[in-house]
């Protein structure tokens, strides 16, 4: 397939040439996933902006906010994120999100803004001949076919899990991101950036024709704070999560301040594990049954035939983070 190639040098003239034509253009930083999609027949955009072209200082990089958060700009690769120095002692579930996720190769290539707003993994979505919802069909077939990928939870027609690991953790850790467009910027919680198919079958965030993602930001850490990410899959190497889960808590007199626990691989969004963030809020270090953490991560789920073995995984994975955490303090 052809396409136009668009070079930018600046924000304001990348936002102006998206707003231009804003269904058929859409932006490329590392190229690692858009790619591969238009290869595979299942994205067929007719203009590309290449980010990379811009110089504004801050789209790349990791820097202090006033503060004392930091602020991670959209076209900061995944490698930098992980090799940061302040984010591997402050912020350790994505420092680890990050350094474990795909390949060296892509961790180099891929950046911030592509790994939050890649398209899903799911098979059905992604083979150019099968009819998929999220392509404009009228079925979906993952669920009499394979769904052992798929989500337990938040399911709604569609049945995708999403697949970036970053997201999972800037979650738990109560970032926020940055977009703008020619009517200038808006932040968002990034808890409320992602969205599910019972919202809108076809897209999987709010931002809207003509914006782009340029920043998220870091609050300040908590002084008793500590975090992890742990991630099940089938290959060490180059393999999306089964099921992950980041876990931040603060812990001041040995006590539970606050909890924070997220998974990914589970749900159509990150997937706020509201059951063990009860069980654990309050509760003394020496209290809490690790075990019985894990055993409230998933409230109601509905798995599809095959997947019910991500419940136990969540489980079992939040049991191990809560363990981890509390041994660590
Ligand atoms: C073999 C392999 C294994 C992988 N394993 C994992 C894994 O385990 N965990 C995981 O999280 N990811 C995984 N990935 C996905 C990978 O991390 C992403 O492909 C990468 O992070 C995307 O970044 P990019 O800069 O290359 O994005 P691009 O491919 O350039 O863009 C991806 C999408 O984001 C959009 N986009 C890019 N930048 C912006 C922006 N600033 N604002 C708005 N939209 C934007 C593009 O339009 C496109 O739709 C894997 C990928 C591969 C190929």
């Amino acid at each position: 397939m052809t396409f136009q190639l668009l070079q930018p040098t600046s924000l304001a003239e990348a936002c102006s040439m998206l707003a231009a034509a804003p269904d058929e253009t859409v932006p490329i930083a590392g190229g690692t996933d858009l790619l591969s999609e238009i290869r595979d027949g299942t994205a067929w955009p007719s203009t590309l902006i290449a980010l990379d072209s811009i110089t504004d200082a801050s789209l790349v990089g990791i820097t202090e906010t006033r503060d004392g958060g930091l602020r991670i700009g959209a076209l900061t690769t995944i490698a930098d994120i992980a090799a940061h120095e302040g984010i591997r002692s402050r912020y350790a579930a994505l420092a680890q999100a990050a350094g474990g996720l795909a390949t060296p190769q892509v961790r180099n290539l891929g950046t911030l803004g592509g790994n939050l707003n890649q398209r899903p993994r799911c098979w059905y979505y992604r083979h150019p001949l099968t009819v998929c919802l999220k392509r404009g069909g009228d079925r979906c077939y993952a669920v009499p076919g394979v769904g052992k990928y798929l989500c337990v939870t938040g399911g709604d027609r569609c049945f995708i899990v999403h697949p970036s690991d970053t997201a999972t953790a800037l979650t738990a850790l109560g970032a926020s991101v940055t977009v703008a467009s020619t009517s200038g910027e808006r932040t968002i919680p990034i808890e409320d950036y992602f969205i599910g198919p019972d919202v809108d079958l076809m897209r999987e965030n709010v931002l809207r024709p003509g914006e782009l993602l340029t920043a998220a930001t870091l609050p300040p850490p908590a002084a008793g704070l500590r975090s992890v990410y742990l991630k099940a899959r089938e290959r060490e190497s180059g393999d999306f999560a089964l099921v992950s889960v980041a876990a931040v808590l603060d812990i001041a007199d040995s006590t539970i301040a606050a909890a924070s626990v997220v998974l990914g691989g589970v749900a159509p969004t990150p997937y706020r594990a509201t059951g063990t963030e009860d069980y654990l809020a309050g509760r003394a270090g020496t209290a809490v049954v690790p075990a019985d953490a894990g055993a409230a991560a998933i409230t109601n789920p509905r798995p599809l035939p095959d997947n019910a073995y991500k419940i136990p995984m969540a489980s079992n994975l939040t049991a191990r983070a809560v363990a981890n955490l509390l041994t660590a303090a």
